[in-house]
C-alpha cells in the first residue's frame, strides 16, 4: 500500500517536471544561420538596415523605424545611417568593422552572443 502511494508520488513529481519545462520554452532570438556555414560576410544594406541577401532585405511592407526610417529591428535599425553606404560587420564583435568601436577594449560582452553588447550584430550574426 505504502509502495504504491510512493510510485504514485513520484509519477507526479515527474509529470509535473515534464509540464513544468514544456511550459518554459526558451525564446532566443532566431539566429539567421546560412545553409553553407562558411564564414559568411555579414553586409548590412543601407536602405532597409537589414543583412543583403536575406530574405528581409528591401522586402515591400516592412515596417520602417520613424527614428531612422530603416526596417524595424533590424539590425541596422537605429545603428548605420539610412543610404550612407552598405556597411560589413565584424564578426568578432558585431561592430561595423573598421570603426572606433570594433573589437574596442573593455567592451561589454553580450553573455548570449559573445559579441559587444548593444553592436548591430549582437544576438544578429552567428558569432
Ligand atoms: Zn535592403
Ligand atoms: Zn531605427
Ligand atoms: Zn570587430
Ligand atoms: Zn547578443
Amino acid at each position: 500500500m505504502i509502495r504504491l502511494v510512493l510510485v504514485s508520488i513520484v509519477a507526479l513529481a515527474m509529470f509535473s517536471v515534464v509540464a513544468f519545462t514544456a511550459g518554459c520554452e526558451t525564446t532566443e532570438a532566431t539566429t539567421t544561420t546560412t545553409a553553407s556555414g562558411a564564414t559568411a560576410e555579414y553586409v548590412v544594406c543601407s536602405h532597409c538596415g537589414e543583412f543583403k541577401g536575406s530574405e528581409a532585405c528591401c522586402a515591400e511592407g516592412a515596417e520602417e523605424c520613424a527614428k531612422c526610417g530603416l526596417a524595424k529591428g533590424s539590425p541596422g535599425c537605429c545603428k548605420i545611417n539610412k543610404d550612407g553606404g552598405d556597411v560589413t560587420l565584424c564578426n568578432g564583435c558585431g561592430h561595423v568593422k573598421g570603426t572606433d568601436e570594433c573589437c574596442a577594449e573593455g567592451a561589454k560582452t553580450c553573455d548570449k552572443c559573445g559579441l559587444a553588447k548593444g553592436s548591430p550584430g549582437c544576438c544578429k550574426i552567428g558569432g
